[in-house]
């Protein structure tokens, strides 16, 4: 009989010594690459936008690493790219403009894709020429992404979309979108009547993102109207009606990386420059609880990173991580609090140590929020354990 801890399972996994070369190349060129770029503005990590950057990165290979050499990948190993994506976070790097191509949109066409569809992305992609939005929540439809009423239709030449995504980050300035859709309307298939899409958003009429100002004053996501969007027939990603099935495949991707607890660590690494020298034994004992909690995260994480790398699908593992990740990192803005009498302060005003933790304190809500909540991750967990 199957146990519940063969379920979920976080095998000991140790970094290659041999990576350590890698780790050292990345290093040594962010820190040229990053030397002009305000603190504050490295606290954004994932969130910040930089076409230039990413063509750099891409540049040096480091950009569709996984990805097979035989559609212009790198042909490399997930703790290969486990290594950049760390050093980049923990540098602070602006990735958002290839962050979810690389993450999840290269790995999701490569599986799924047709020869076509890989031969046109994967270059782009590892080229950082290629940003990616995912069109999977709507108004109403966010953690219950199945209930989604974004309708394609098929037509003579092709399909028809009509529909609204919302929160879709970086849609306005994307080059393309993986989007699920409403393929077959009849209700007693909610799930069944879904189907993955790639859309080519620079030669697509009918596709209008306005973006949403976020609390912090930041315009990453948008609002996405489809009007009598005409997509070509290849645009289907996968299997019509697979939609589901591919969509829970390429969530595995997007919670199962590093970022989910290393957003906020710019924020633990200034706090501890900053309290360092004069910290009293309560205060030491706080902050190395909090990276002992880092440490535990980083051993699961890289224990998700060789079962990618073993070619399975660690859907469990990534929403413990995800779930937990979020915590860690929604519990450093106050922690910093607790720990430092320095009050935060708004971007250009205070030391750098205060701008980073005025930056994070407006944007932490929203990481139980991206990438699924805490009471949807915790049902897929239970439900997978078969608890529920
Ligand atoms: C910064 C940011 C970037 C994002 N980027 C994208 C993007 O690029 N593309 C995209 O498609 N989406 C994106 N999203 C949307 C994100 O995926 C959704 O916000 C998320 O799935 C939650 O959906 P919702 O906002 O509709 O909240 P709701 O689903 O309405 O949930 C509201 C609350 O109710 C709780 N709840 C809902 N259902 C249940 C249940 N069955 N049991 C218990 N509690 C429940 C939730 O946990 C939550 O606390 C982004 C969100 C953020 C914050």
């Amino acid at each position: 009989m199957t146990s519940v801890a063969d379920k979920l399972r976080f095998e000991p996994t140790a970094l290659p010594a041999s990576l350590e070369t890698l780790r050292a190349e990345v290093r040594a060129f962010l820190k040229e690459a990053l030397a002009d770029v305000p603190v504050v503005k490295r606290s954004h990590s994932w969130e910040a936008y930089d076409a230039e950057f990413s063509a750099k990165l891409g540049a040096k290979g480091w950009l569709g690493m996984t990805l097979p050499k035989q559609y212009g990948g790198h042909g490399r190993s997930a703790l290969e790219r486990y290594v950049v994506v760390e050093e980049s976070l923990v540098a602070g790097a602006p990735t958002a403009f290839h962050w979810v191509a690389d993450r999840q949109s290269g790995p999701l066409v490569v599986r799924y894709g047709t020869e076509e569809q890989k031969k046109a992305i994967v270059p782009a992609i590892t080229a950082g020429k290629a940003c990616f939005a995912i069109g999977m929540s709507e108004p109403n439809s966010g953690s219950d992404l199945a209930s989604l009423r974004t309708r394609a239709e098929r037509t003579a030449t092709g399909w028809k979309v009509n529909g609204t995504k919302i929160w879709t980050s970086n849609a306005h300035r994307a080059n393309y979108m993986i989007a699920l859709f409403r393929t077959d309307p009849d209700p007693n298939k909610k799930h069944a009547g879904l189907s993955q899409f790639l859309i080519d958003l620079s030669k697509t009429r009918g596709i209008t993102p306005r973006t949403i100002q976020n609390l912090a004053g930041g315009r990453n996501f948008n609002e996405v109207a489809f009007v009598d969007a005409e997509l070509p027939p290849d645009a289907l990603l996968g299997t019509e009606g697979q939609g589901w099935r591919q969509v829970t495949e390429e969530l595995a991707f997007e919670r199962s990386g590093p970022e989910r607890y290393l957003s906020c660590f710019f924020l633990l690494r200034k706090l501890i420059d900053v309290v360092k020298d004069n910290a009293s034994p309560a205060t030491l004992a706080r902050l190395g609880t909090q990276v002992a909690w880092a440490a535990t995260l980083r051993t699961m994480s890289l224990s998700i990173a060789a079962k990618l790398n073993a070619g399975q699908d660690p859907l469990l593992e990534a929403a413990v991580v995800k779930d937990l990740g979020c915590q860690f990192e929604q519990a450093l803005p106050g922690l910093a609090q607790e720990l430092c009498e320095l009050e935060p302060t708004l971007e250009g005003h205070g030391s750098e140590y205060q701008q980073v933790l005025g930056s994070l304190i407006q944007v932490a809500p929203s990481f139980s929020l991206r990438g699924g909540t805490p009471e949807i991750l915790r049902g897929i967990i239970a439900k997978g354990m078969g608890v529920r």
